[in-house]
Order: structure tokens, then C-alpha cells, then sequence
């Protein structure tokens, strides 16, 4: 997908040290929940527009082993902590946070699916700060066990998706730890 070389993967082992080497940009919402984002938007940007194409769940499963699934073997916490992907429906097939949210299975690390969900269908891509503040997406979250939650989404732009996920999530009484991004589109 990216030089010319054979290889038997969509993404040659060369390119993926050279250019899937995560990076870790921080920003915040609410005031105080971190998230934490692998890559720059735009440095990945041709590979995430395969998104909604037969080759995304491949390429996203690559961006994630690179990424998410070394975030997680780092990871140490004193609890078993769940993490949620936003919005996992399954869209053309397979769904892209929860490819992302899989990576995370570790030793502190449980991922749970269709745990968080907007009742709204409404789609915020393409649209601008106003539209999104009036149309909220009504996340809604199903019960579980753990206590400490990591919330999983594919990209972060404005940043209003996450905190209506991470507010519904603290509504229920949980306690949401930090907030995990592949990609942030912040200029
Ligand atoms: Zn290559």
C-alpha cells in the first residue's frame, strides 16, 4: 500500500517501522480526562480513508497492532481495567473501533463491545462545531463489571464525540481513566 515492495502483508514490515512508529500526542477534555493519539491525522491520512473500502479492516488492523497493542502491553494498572469503543456498530462488515479496542487485550486490559452506543444515528463527518453541538449523540451505556474504563475511538477532531461518550460513562459511575485515539485531526 505504501512502496512498491512484495510483500505478503497490505503494508511491507520496512514501511510499518518506518512509518507507523507511534507517536503520543496528549490534549484533554473536560478540563481533566487525558487523550492520548498515536499518530497525527495527516501523517496517516491515506490509510485511514480506507476506512469504508475492503481494504480498512486490514489496514486498521495493522495501525492497531502497531500502536494500540504495544500501548497495552505497557499499560500497568492496580485494577482490571475495561475498555469501551465508541460506537462499534458493524459498519461494511467489521467495525473500526472495534478492531482498535481488540489490541488492547492484556493482563490490565479488558475490552468489551456494544457496551457504548449512540442512540442518535446522526453522523458527525464532514460537519462543523454548531452541528455538533446541537445534535447530540445520545450515547447510552449497557452495565458491566470493572470499574476503571478506557474509552476507545478511531479519530478525534473536535473532541465533542468522546465527551458526551466520556459524560455518559460517568453518569453510569464509572471511572473513566483516559481516553485512547488512533489518529487526532487537530491542525
Ligand atoms: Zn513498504
Amino acid at each position: 500500500m505504501v512502496c512498491e515492495d512484495l510483500s505478503f502483508k497490505h503494508i511491507c514490515k520496512t514501511c510499518q517501522n518506518e512509518l507507523l512508529s507511534p507517536s503520543f500526542y496528549k490534549r484533554k477534555l473536560l478540563g481533566k480526562i487525558p487523550v492520548y493519539s498515536f499518530y497525527k491525522y495527516q501523517d496517516i491520512e491515506s490509510l485511514l480513508l480506507t476506512k469504508h473500502t475492503d481494504l480498512g479492516y486490514y489496514i486498521y488492523t495493522i495501525l492497531a497492532q502497531n500502536s494500540f497493542s504495544a500501548f497495552a502491553q505497557g499499560f500497568k494498572y492496580e485494577n482490571k481495567v475495561c475498555s469501551l469503543s465508541v460506537d462499534d456498530h458493524t459498519k461494511s462488515g467489521y467495525s473500526h473501533t472495534a478492531i482498535l479496542n481488540k489490541q488492547l487485550e492484556s493482563s490490565c486490559i479488558k475490552p468489551r463491545y456494544a457496551k457504548l452506543r449512540a442512540l442518535s444515528s446522526t453522523s458527525y463527518s464532514g460537519k462543523d462545531y454548531q452541528f455538533r453541538l446541537l445534535n447530540p449523540r445520545n450515547f447510552q451505556m449497557k452495565t458491566f463489571e470493572e470499574e476503571d474504563v478506557i474509552i476507545v475511538d478511531d479519530i478525534i477532531t473536535t473532541g465533542l464525540t468522546l465527551t458526551q461518550a466520556v459524560q455518559e460513562v460517568q453518569n453510569q459511575g464509572k471511572n473513566v481513566l483516559f481516553c485512547l485515539t488512533l489518529a487526532d485531526a487537530r491542525k
